[in-house]
């Protein structure tokens, strides 16, 4: 006699999050601190992959200058989001932000046990780093009853009859509200791997257009060959279609495929976007930032005519205002001599040496890939969530939260504050809509 094989039970719960990164995380706590029953499922073996990786091991959590109440409160505050977020419609990370601001995060994470310090503008766990501000993640879902369900890909999730129905191969999950976590498309070894933006579009959403943003920037230039490896406090300003766009500086990692380094990073949303449209994107790097362009050239003429410089070459005169292969390769694109006597340095090739210096300009190519990319611009269309709640204006139940939607924000801390004020509001927002919610547990 055949015996029918025994069906596993489905699993229900009140809220199912997708994704147990720093959004999913949140979203699952907030969810639960509310009284709701929750449970996440992830795809990978283990949670957080991605938050480990944050600030080099460090974990650079939120930023100071979403401090000031202008920011948060005043119209004009408003204005100033563009710096620090990117998206279609960058104020509407507002709400959410207010909903749970960075002062609410701070207070979030020292009452499970992490004290911050602060340096240059950005907040980073006192001690314990990354692994540190997982493990109090992880302890508080195991505190509030919180399943994570790893090792759990997801083939389809549908709705049907107010429920949502999620079929993975360990069986099905069903749900009244279900979170969308799943990050964007950088960094695929950690589990963001757009997955999740199936699931979105399924529902009817529209994505916008992926982009790798906090990325290097590619050039074809030779000199690039020739001065790889070296680091040097720049400005640059970006233009597109020869119109100047943005300017940053800090330090530049000069690369055998082009530019690297944070000041690289705050403008690369800007030339990827540019790229995308089929658009002229050029950096002008100025590599002595901190000097006029009389002072400059009174610099360079000085230093040739030095006494302690009569017996150098021009490459040897360069040297201790710039690493050497710096300055030669500077010499070599103003079509200097490097090995003349610096003392012959005449005004006009001082001048054509200063363009070369104070405006070296950088066709952009390319931006390098989705792996070498902190993170996504684009993503689920913003007109399509409600940013007070996350909650989708297309389905009912359905909430999407972190960087899958279209927002990016700036180096700093400004994309994980992202992740826990929009996590916290659409698990908050999730818990509070339940009919039926029982037991508050805090
Ligand atoms: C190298 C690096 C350094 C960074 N440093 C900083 C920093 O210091 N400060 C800062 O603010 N930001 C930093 N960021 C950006 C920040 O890490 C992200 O913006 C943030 O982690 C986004 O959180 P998230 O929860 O939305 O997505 P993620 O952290 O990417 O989490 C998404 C989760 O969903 C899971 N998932 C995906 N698809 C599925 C699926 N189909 N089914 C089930 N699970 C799925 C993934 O495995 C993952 O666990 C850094 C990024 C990188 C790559």
């Amino acid at each position: 006699m055949s015996q029918k094989r025994k069906e596993k039970p489905d699993i229900c719960r009140d809220i199912i999050v997708v994704g147990a990164g720093a959004a999913g995380l949140m979203a699952a706590i907030h969810g639960a601190r509310c009284g709701a029953d929750v449970l996440i499922l992830e795809h990978m073996e283990r949670p957080g992959k991605k938050l480990l990786m944050t600030g080099n091991g460090r974990c650079n959590f939120t930023n100071e200058a979403l401090f000031s109440p202008n920011i948060l409160d005043d119209p004009q505050g408003r204005a100033s989001f563009g710096n620090f977020y990117h998206g279609a419609s960058p104020a509407f990370v507002l709400p959410a932000l207010r909903f749970f601001s960075p002062r609410d995060t701070l207070r979030f994470f020292e009452e499970l046990g992490v004290n911050a310090i602060i340096r240059k503008g950005g907040y980073y766990p006192f001690g314990g780093g990354a692994a540190g501000m997982l493990s109090v993640l992880t302890m508080e879902c195991e505190r509030l009853g919180i399943e994570i369900h790893c090792n759990t890909g997801i083939r389809k999730i549908r709705k049907a009859e107010n429920k949502f129905i999620f079929e993975t191969k360990s069986g099905t999950y069903i749900s009244k509200k279900c979170i969308l976590a799943t990050g964007g498309k950088s960094y695929k070894k950690t589990g963001s791997d757009g997955s999740g933006f199936l699931y979105v579009e399924r529902f009817g959403h529209h994505i916008q257009d992926l982009v790798p943003a906090l990325v290097p920037l590619q050039s074809k230039l030779a000199f690039f060959g020739k001065v790889a490896g070296i680091r040097a406090e720049i400005s640059t300003k970006v233009y597109i279609d020869h119109e100047e766009k943005a300017c940053e500086s800090g330090e530049l990692q000069l690369t055998d495929y082009g530019v690297s380094g944070i000041c690289i990073f705050q403008v690369s949303h800007l030339a990827a976007n540019g790229l995308k449209r089929g658009r002229d994107v050029r950096l002008e790097l100025d590599f002595l930032p901190g000097f006029e362009e009389n002072e400059a050239f009174t610099l360079l003429m000085d230093r040739s005519k030095r006494v302690f410089s009569r017996q150098k070459t021009m490459a040897q005169s360069m040297i201790g205002l710039f690493p050497e292969k710096l300055g030669s390769a500077f010499l070599d694109e103003a079509g200097i001599d490097r090995t003349l006597p610096c003392v012959t340095l005449t005004t006009g090739q001082a001048r054509r040496l200063l363009g070369k210096i104070k405006h070296f300009s950088v066709p952009v190519t390319d931006t390098r890939s989705f792996e070498q990319a902190q993170v996504t611009a684009g993503g689920v269309d913003t007109d399509e969530v409600c940013g007070e709640t996350m909650e989708s204006k297309l389905v009912q139940g359905l909430y999407v939260a972190g960087e899958m939607l279209d927002v990016d924000g700036i180096c700093g801390g400004f994309n994980l504050q992202w992740a826990w004020s929009s996590g916290a509001a659409a698990g908050q927002c999730a818990a509070k809509s339940l009919r039926s919610v029982t037991g508050r547990k805090t």
